[in-house]
């Protein structure tokens, strides 16, 4: 059978493409893996109809490719738990906090962590998103770790805690192995509060990550629900149960082989797959620059915990639900009434998979205990989604260790028509964001390529 366009993988990014080939008049079939579409984002529902999310969950203010989309298929934006009432929590083998400043500060922290926050942003205002490669020191700080730069800013041992805490929370790698670029990139891509003006009108510094731009809302109908409603418009133009084996592209047709050994063909190829299962591709006709730019990124592997309980306990104890941990958990929030989420940072996944299976809950129930007290080990249900193992996303969200934003280089997010990549990977640091800003970027350049 041949198409306009073929499609690999129904996530959000592929799922975007396919929308906007198929609203732009494109003959388009979308290949996937799995029986169910939406990749990193996937939902289920407890049997009283509270929804429960298991990968990709909030946005930001800042991400208004997704909000932009969400809009279109009628979704509503609502606020997420950044707006939650209550305080933090922080745990780390000494001991546990509740708010600021976290129990490790000592007098002259606080002020070193604005310092560096404010230093931090101000490297950052020089780093273009588009082109961090371009940066007169670009291998210089591509080089070197956001931890190291700390400690060269005269950070005390403290506050690269702190920093590295929040990090653990994010669950995208170590900042002992995150390149001082990538951050930077990530940073100038959403800049959130100037920290000099925010240092005026807030007793807190302005954080180096901005919740309410990253995170600061949730489609009230499932984040999920944003994949599925582009699937049903798609209807039968998404094919599922079909893995992809091989591409060749060639210059009006390009030949997409499937498990089993069927091969559409097409006039242009978009893939929209995660940069680890898209290295076990065989693919010919693409440039070894090109090749070697995808190949050369890399996921932090992670895993994503949910305990759903009959009502939001940890309130009682003036917590918000939101924490960062040095446990197995790197944190917590909730992500619907009485439904916590939690995440198990790279640095710590092989800590569940040296576990016996039916251990692994129950240790991470342990975690969420020594946060919120006991009644968090009487889950209504709970989830444990090992992300990092999944043959079909072998990762979470994009890790850029040092070196690796030159490797990859200028050719991050591009495209050598007719194969066309996008995907969260494309973007600066992932996110259900990056999906569908590149997605959509990459049916707009086929389209315009016709
Ligand atoms: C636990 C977790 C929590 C997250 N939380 C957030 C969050 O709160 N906010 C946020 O913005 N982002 C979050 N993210 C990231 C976000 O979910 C992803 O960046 C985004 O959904 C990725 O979309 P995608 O389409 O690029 O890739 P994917 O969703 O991974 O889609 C790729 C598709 O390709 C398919 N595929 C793979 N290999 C093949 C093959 N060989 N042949 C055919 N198909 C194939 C896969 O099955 C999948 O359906 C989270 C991710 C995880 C895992």
């Amino acid at each position: 059978m041949h198409h306009d366009v073929i499609v690999l993988g129904a996530g959000l990014s592929g799922l975007a493409a396919a929308r906007d080939l198929a609203a732009g008049g494109a003959d388009v079939l979308v290949v996937e893996a799995r029986d169910r579409v939406g990749g990193r984002v996937e939902q289920t529902s407890l049997p009283d109809g509270r929804l429960v999310q298991l990968g990709g969950e909030v946005v930001g203010r800042a991400h208004t490719a997704y909000l932009a989309l969400a809009a279109e298929l009628g979704l509503t934006l609502v606020p997420s738990y950044v707006a939650e009432p209550g305080v933090i929590a922080r745990a780390t083998p000494e001991g546990v906090s509740a708010g600021d400043p976290p129990h490790w500060f000592g007098p002259d922290d606080d002020a070193c962590h604005r310092r560096v926050t404010a230093a931090f942003a101000a490297l950052a205002g020089t780093v273009d998103p588009d082109a961090p490669w371009n940066h007169p020191d670009a291998p210089a700080l591509d080089r070197v770790s956001v931890a190291d730069w700390l400690r060269a800013e005269g950070a005390s041992p403290a506050v690269v805690r702190l920093w590295e805490i929040g990090q653990l929370a994010l669950a995208s790698g170590s900042y002992e192995r995150t390149s001082l670029l990538s951050a930077l990139r990530k940073h100038a891509a959403v800049p959130g509060d100037d920290p000099a003006k925010h240092a005026e009108t807030s007793s807190r510094p302005a954080e180096h990550y901005d919740y309410e731009d990253w995170e600061g809302l949730r489609v009230a109908e499932g984040s999920a629900t944003v994949a599925l409603r582009m699937a049903d418009a798609l209807g039968a133009r998404v094919r599922l149960g079909a893995p992809v084996e091989a591409v060749d592209v060639r210059s009006g047709r390009c030949a997409v082989r499937l498990a089993g050994g069927e091969t559409p063909t097409a006039g242009a190829v978009v893939s929209a797959l995660p940069v680890g299962p898209l290295r076990a591709l065989a693919v010919s006709g693409v440039s070894d620059r090109r090749l070697a730019s995808l190949h050369r990124q890399r996921q932090a592997v992670a895993a994503k915990f949910v305990a759903a309980y009959d009502k939001p306990f940890w309130r009682q104890r003036g917590h918000n639900g939101l924490s960062e941990s040095e446990g197995v958990l790197g944190s917590t929030w909730p992500q619907n009434e009485g439904v916590l989420s939690a995440l198990v940072p790279p640095e710590r996944y092989g800590v569940l998979l040296g576990m016996p299976e039916g251990g692994r809950e129950r240790e991470l129930l342990a975690d969420v205990a020594r946060l919120y007290g006991d009644d968090a080990h009487r889950p209504v249900a709970s989830w444990l989604r090992m992300w990092g193992t999944d043959p079909w996303t072998r990762g979470y969200v994009t890790q850029w260790t040092p070196g690796d934003v030159m490797a990859v280089g200028p050719a991050h997010g591009t495209h050598e028509p007719p194969f066309y990549v996008c995907g969260s990977d494309q973007w600066v640091a992932g996110y259900m964001e990056g999906a569908v800003r590149t997605g959509r970027a990459a049916a707009k350049e086929a389209l315009r390529r016709g």
